[in-house]
């Protein structure tokens, strides 16, 4: 299955821990890297005394199912020292999982296609830069929903991913 993951930190040297997350996806049993987008800076949706998040987006073939993927994923933010306090809070890691192939789910733990991500242009702009062509389950198609995104202050960085 083809699936597209999110990943975010605003914490502990950011880059660093999207690298390291890559790496640590990568190597759990079950998946393949595909691709891997730019990083991107975006400032705070929560509080705004936060720091600016690093973003990217991963694409990656796994026979894994949708809620052992979730559990993997779950264990990278953990091992990479994720404090969860509030909403939108401050972390050193967050990974959601975007899209799970064409499926659309709605378990008590796991919404596919990832809520807001038809809006959020960190999201947006980096899956569109690995994978322009593709439809977004109950939204249409990624390039119509890019167009109609701002860029809400997101910028590319030049640093490799
Ligand atoms: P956010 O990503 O909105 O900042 P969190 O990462 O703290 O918030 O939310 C984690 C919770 O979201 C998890 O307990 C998980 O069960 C749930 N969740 C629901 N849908 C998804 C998804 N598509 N990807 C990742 N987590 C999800
Ligand atoms: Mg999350």
């Amino acid at each position: 299955m083809r699936v597209y993951l999110g990943l975010g930190s605003n914490l502990e040297t950011p880059i660093d821990q999207l690298r390291a997350a890559r790496i640590a996806i990568s190597n759990v049993n079950g998946i393949s890297e595909i691709a891997f987008s730019s990083l991107y800076r975006s400032p705070s949706m929560g509080s705004k005394d936060q720091p600016d998040y690093i973003n990217a987006v991963m694409a990656i073939e796994t026979d894994l199912s949708p809620l052992e993927l979730l559990a993997a994923m779950q264990c990278v933010e953990n091992e990479q020292g994720r404090i969860r306090t509030e909403h939108w809070g401050a972390r050193t890691l967050d990974i959601d999982i975007l899209l799970f192939g064409n499926e659309v789910l709605n378990l008590p733990n796991l919404i596919v296609p990832h809520y807001g991500m038809a809006e959020r242009a960190f999201v947006l702009y980096p899956l569109a830069e690995i994978a322009p062509g593709l439809d977004i389950p109950s939204h249409g198609k990624l390039v119509e929903l890019v167009a109609r995104c701002p860029l809400d202050g997101l910028e590319r960085l030049t640093d490799a991913a």
